[in-house]
């Protein structure tokens, strides 16, 4: 029995680029069967007047906005399912804030064999992140993930039982030191990514990991997601997942589109390896055997980010006049780069200083390939003469809005100057130079929540702190209609998806987000996503 939503606005996809114009439809019928979109348009029309009196069931919409299912393109599902059971610091204004946080925390939770912790801005401990602030809090080891989530902060214990005491720095890391060579507390890059999470991570029972996949998926699910694109696939994540997967008799809840995680080793030998590796898993997970759980591409790291210092720029930091150099080389990128375009893998790559984004611009300008659909992630401090070359090169602009809201920009002026802040987040730069603009929120980076995040891509303004005035280089402001456009068809074209997801048309499946929200950039943050349909279900309603 087919389905008649009626009473909607249902997004139509956009006719022109960064329109304030949007075209609404006020009904929408749904083949149960296939679950798919089987008419769009008015409810007097024959099509559906004919579905109703066949015995159709309608439903009304009460004038609620209906957009495709949002797609969030760069997101991370295990570590947002861990970072979901962690305390949060992010509301934490200064060391005083933070060591009471979780000297309450410890209270609340004495069976805990370690506190973990997220979201602390390295700005509001001035930049410091000493072992010796956080030993006398507990006994226990004490892990605390800056919000950017490339850095960690240690307590005494906690490096205890990382060993990291005679450790050499890993490659593209750094375990911070005193004047006597002890580590001080801070572990930056793959020091935190490649090491310190990872021994977290093993940490937990496959029971705990498994719950963490699961509260992941209801939070996404909840907050009108129906797709999703993890950036740092790895075999000890994607057997978690699978194990999830068969679980629930073989289909995840939502489709998810992966990137397999290539480290950077100084060999090359070993660099192809683990493209292989990836080739190796897209033959047995992908778009045709395996739609819901797939792996898309690779993933690599060029740089780090900002506010660690760790992004590389062309010209060094302001206030230190130093500089960080690429995680990668030209001539060590190339041959990963060819042969994962050479298997049809998709390439992303992470840049987010100007000096990163032109090695990963200069690394895709090499493969030449604008139809493999190759990505940058982040690109953040983007310079104005690269801002046309991803149109030009074919390659989609991946960006996360809820990174370019002021609260997280207050060290920005200090760190890189008031010159470069004049471009950085150059969203419709991208866009008006012809690149598709893929929408995410690298969760647990950022939040996943979708409202805060189309709020901060349309205003430039915090929607974590909406009292606060700054706006973030305003010029690059998306309209709602691009906005919401590249958080569903620019995310699944980001991802091969777009012949079957992305826009409410006819024969598309029906994953539809419906949001009690006005279509106007200001109210975003005063809506909210009422229900979520996946495949022509509808998955949750909002209480
Ligand atoms: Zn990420």
């Amino acid at each position: 029995m087919p389905t008649v939503l009626t009473n909607g606005r249902f997004l139509r996809p956009a006719s022109e680029y960064n329109t304030s114009n949007a075209e609404f439809a006020q009904c929408l019928a749904i083949n149960e069967i296939h679950g798919t979109i089987q008419h769009i348009g008015r409810y007097e029309e024959a099509a559906i007047q004919e579905l109703v009196v066949s015995g159709a069931r309608v439903l009304d919409m009460e004038g609620r906005l209906v957009v495709p299912g949002l797609i969030d393109s760069h997101m991370h599902l295990l570590h947002t399912g861990e970072s979901l059971d962690q305390l949060d610091l992010k509301n934490c204004k200064n060391l005083e804030e933070i060591r009471d946080s979780i000297r309450l925390h410890a209270k609340a939770h004495p069976d805990m064999p370690r506190l973990s912790c997220r979201s602390w801005f390295q700005a509001s401990t001035n930049n410091e992140a000493l072992a010796s602030t956080l030993d006398d809090l507990d006994p226990r080891p004490i892990y605390i993930t800056a919000f950017d989530v490339h850095s960690m902060w240690c307590n005494s214990a906690a490096l205890a039982e990382l060993q990291v005491a005679d450790m050499e720095d890993p490659p593209g890391g750094k375990i911070h030191r005193d004047e006597n060579g002890k580590p001080s507390g801070l572990l930056s890059e793959s020091a935190a990514l490649g090491l310190a999470m990872p021994f977290l991570s093993k940490q937990h029972t496959e029971e705990q990991k498994l719950q963490f996949i699961h509260d992941a998926f209801v939070a996404y699910i909840k907050s009108g997601y129906t797709g999703l694109v993890d950036m740092a696939m790895d075999d000890a994540t994607f057997d978690i997942l699978l194990k999830y997967r068969a679980s629930r008799g073989g289909t995840l809840p939502i489709w998810m589109a992966m990137h397999w995680f290539i480290a950077p080793t100084r060999s090359a030998e070993n660099n192809l390896k683990q493209v292989e590796r990836a080739i190796e898993m897209r033959s047995n997970f992908n778009a045709t055997d395996t739609p819901d759980c797939r792996i898309a591409g690779i993933k690599l790291m060029c740089d780090g980010v900002v506010d660690s210092c760790t992004a590389s720029l062309v010209e060094p930091y302001s206030h230190t006049g130093q500089n960080e150099p690429t995680m990668w080389a030209l001539d060590e990128l190339r041959p990963v780069l060819k042969r994962a375009n050479d298997a049809g893998l998709q390439i992303a790559i992470h840049a987010i200083g100007d000096a990163a984004i032109k090695l990963a611009l200069d690394g895709l300008e090499a493969v030449n390939n604008p139809k493999g659909r190759h990505r940058i992630e982040h690109l953040e401090t983007c310079a104005p003469e690269d801002v046309p070359r991803l149109g030009r090169l074919g390659i989609t602009a991946s960006v996360q809005p809820v990174h370019s809201d002021p609260f997280n920009l207050t060290a920005w002026p200090d760190l890189i100057g008031a010159k470069r802040c004049g471009h950085v987040f150059p969203y419709n730069g991208f866009a008006e130079h012809g690149a598709v603009v893929a929408l995410g929120t690298d969760a647990p980076t950022a939040s996943h929540e979708p409202l805060p995040n189309l709020y901060t891509a349309t205003t430039r303004k915090s929607g974590h702190k909406p009292e606060m005035t700054e706006v973030t280089t305003p010029q690059y402001a998306l309209s709602l209609a691009a906005a919401t456009t590249a958080y569903t068809q620019g995310a699944a074209y980001s991802c091969f998806a777009d012949a079957h997801v992305g826009t409410l048309e006819v024969g598309k499946l029906a994953n539809l987000t419906v949001l009690d929200a006005a279509w106007e950039p200001t109210q975003l943050l005063q809506g909210r996503v009422v229900e979520t349909w996946y495949r022509g279900r509808k998955l949750v309603t909002s209480s």
